[in-house]
Order: C-alpha cells, then structure tokens, then sequence
C-alpha cells in the first residue's frame, strides 16, 4: 500500500465556508481518507502540525494569531495552497481595508446601531488586529491558488485529487470562471 499524503487545513480570516465546500465532497470523502492522512485540521481539531505535504489555507490575514498560524504552515508544507478569495486577495473580510483601524473598532464597539456599554475589547488574550487584512501571499510563498467564494466541491476534489496523483493540475474553465 502506497504511503498516505499529510494534508492539513486552516482557515484564518474566513466564514469556514471553504472548508464547508470541502465536506462537500460528500462520499469522497471516503476515496480520500484511503489517498490522505488529516493532520492539523478543523476536521481533526488537531492543533499542532507536523511535517505535512499539503496545506491548504482558507482566509486572509487580519491579526497575529493568523500570521503565526500561516508561517508555521508554511514552514512544516511542502505545498501550500490559498483556497478561496479570502486567502487570495482578502476577500469580505478586506473590505475593512478602505476604513482605519481605529474606525472599524469604533464603528463596531462604540457607534453602532444597537451597541450597549460601548467599550473597545483589550483582553490579551484576544489576537491583536493588523491594521489591515492580507492576501496570505503578501505574507508566505503560495504555491497555488484555487479561486471562489467557496471553490466547489468538484473544484477542490479535481485539484487535489490531480496534486496528490501527481497529474497535471490545470482545472476546465468552468471550474474556475464564475461570471
Ligand atoms: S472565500 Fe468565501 S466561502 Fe471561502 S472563507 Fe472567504 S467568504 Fe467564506
């Protein structure tokens, strides 16, 4: 029997509507638990990862937890891979980007409709924001980027059936056009 692939996920600044897009894959998930073995993941809720072969990252960078986590990916991943516009070029979650930081935290905590004992949290605990939300290629080498909010199912289970096959990785068009 051929040695599973190390596969380990995350998602940063995302809705975790990728990694929703994953499961999708429904049956095949069965098929792919027989080609990959999960390391940190949702999936597992494993924390800690080891060397891996493919990481595959779901959202953009907004704080200092999310830059730790994409350094320590792609430290430990042969492959690392952006999957979704958030992981891209920021996605919604950038869409703070044309304000300051200090105004969406005052539009969050202190102005907006509906805010009682308006205060700004600074619990340490919390990670602290970046003043703005990166595509995670502005932080690490990508090696590839899967576009769409989320990529389908059939997207994800093509490419990486394809990558960890070691077979050509170009997708049909109409897997990655969405106009
Ligand atoms: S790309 Fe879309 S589905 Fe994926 S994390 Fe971002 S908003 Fe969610």
């Amino acid at each position: 029997m051929t040695e599973k692939i190390k596969l380990a996920t995350a998602s940063l600044a995302g809705c975790f509507g990728c990694h929703m897009s994953f499961l999708d894959i429904d049956e095949r998930i069965l098929e792919l638990v027989e080609l990959v073995e999960f390391e940190r993941s949702p999936f597992t809720d494993i924390k800690t990862i080891d060397e891996c072969d493919v990481g595959i990252i779901e959202g953009g960078v907004a704080n200092e937890e999310n830059v730790a986590v994409l350094e320590e990916f792609r430290k430990h991943c042969k492959v690392l891979v952006a999957v979704g516009a958030c992981a891209i070029d920021g996605g919604i979650p950038s869409l703070r980007n044309q304000f300051s930081l200090k105004e969406c935290l005052v539009e969050s905590y202190v102005d907006g409709i509906g805010v009682e004992n308006p205060s700004i949290p600074d619990d340490p605990e919390i990670p602290m924001l970046l003043n703005k939300v990166h595509p995670i290629q502005e932080v690490v080498n990508v090696d590839y980027f899967l576009p769409g909010c989320p990529p389908s199912a059939d997207t994800i289970w093509d490419f990486l059936t394809k990558l960890i096959e070691g077979k050509p990785l170009g997708l049909s068009t109409t897997r990655i056009r969405y106009d």
